[in-house]
């Protein structure tokens, strides 16, 4: 049985292209900066996302807790949409490795009102934790790859600095967002300080991610990298895709955001089913299971069976993510899977 995988955009494989390109790289030892694949992606990142720099990183796990780690002190607070990937997915990383404290506060689809994040700012007192950072989140995951826009971003951006904080935009899928809402991606990072984003997942790169900022930000998380373990030598194999994601993968997302168009659209059609396409707008689609008597792993182990793999995001909750390795006959096929387990269920 072909299987037809839905779990994640991490799970696309680098292209043909993209292999001839890691055989054929120059390298390097990127510890001594003498890789001179990897700086020609850190030059083509920073300039593609608008900052004086960038740093390669193994992930953006790593690209996102070393932005905390360069921006903040032990002790300091930091700002954070409650459902975002860096207070949810990245295993205590703001404590164990920042020794910083988390203060969440719950968003719309990633956005937080400008006054709530005033009122989270901490003011002088000997009481009080410093305020470090302020992270944003863009496309954001749990939400469902929902966008913010450069007004959003802005706004939030500006109450933060307003109060001197300074603001990290984790944009592991910010090209996704500049797609859907059809701008230069700039507009979306220009607003904050440092921003991560991935060469993977949906531009299709094995590994890598890339943190970009100001020159001397990028010279503080260079030697952070190191202490992290993430100086590596020759990784000019990884930069070569990394160059094929930035230069030739954005522009087709849009297929990837009409595919989930197109299953959305699908699943809102099957009876009993309640789902907004226009909730979803870029290469997520999340199904909510609350009217079923199945858990959303129960849910997802019948669709496993008929073979279709998708993610619980919750108890109640599944979700669904459109990549390069899935065209539009499996979205179509994946529909019709997807509507026989909802029938039986009814
Ligand atoms: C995937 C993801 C990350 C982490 O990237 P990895 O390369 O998987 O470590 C960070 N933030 C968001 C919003 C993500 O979706």
């Amino acid at each position: 049985m072909e299987l037809i995988d839905l779990r994640s955009d991490t799970v696309t494989k680098p292209t043909p292209e993209m292999r001839q390109a890691m055989a054929a790289a120059e390298v390097g030892d990127d510890v001594y900066e003498e890789d001179p694949t990897v700086q020609k992606l850190e030059a083509l990142g920073a300039e593609k996302i608008g900052k004086e720099a960038a740093l390669f990183v193994p992930s953006g796990t790593m690209g996102n807790q070393l932005a905390v780690l360069t921006h903040v002190n032990r002790g300091d607070e930091v700002i954070l949409e409650a459902e975002s990937h860096i207070f949810y997915y990245e295993v205590g990383g703001l404590a164990l490795l920042s020794g910083a404290q988390a203060r969440t506060i719950p968003g719309r689809q990633g956005f937080m009102e400008p006054e709530q994040i005033v009122h989270a700012i901490r003011e002088e007192n000997i009481h009080f934790p410093r305020t470090g950072l302020l992270c944003l989140e863009n496309t954001h995951n749990r939400a469902g790859g929902t966008v913010l826009t450069p007004e959003q971003t802005k706004m939030m951006a500006d109450a933060a600095h307003k109060h001197g904080v300074p603001v990290h935009l984790d944009g592991a899928r910010i090209f996704n967002a500049a797609i859907a809402l059809g701008v230069d991606v700039r507009e979306l990072s220009a607003p904050a300080d440092s921003v991560m984003f991935c060469l993977s997942k949906g531009l299709g790169a094995p590994v890598g991610s890339l943190l970009a900022g100001s020159k001397s930000f990028i010279v503080k998380a260079r030697k952070n990298r190191k202490l992290l373990g993430g100086g590596l030598r020759q990784s000019g194999i990884l930069a070569a895709a990394g160059l094929i994601a930035l230069e030739k993968m954005v522009e087709r997302l849009a297929e990837d955001h009409y595919h989930a168009r197109l299953l959305a659209e699908g699943l809102a059609n099957i009876p009993g089913l309640t789902v907004n396409p226009d909730d979803f707008p870029t290469n997520m689609v999340i199904l909510s299971l609350e009217k079923y008597p199945l858990t959303a792993a129960e849910f997802v182990n019948r669709l496993k069976t008929h073979g279709v793999l998708a993610g619980a995001l919750s108890d109640k909750a599944i979700r669904f993510v459109t990549h390069k390795d899935v065209n539009e006959k499996q979205i179509k096929e994946a529909i019709r899977i997807i509507a026989q387990v909802v029938k039986g269920l009814n």
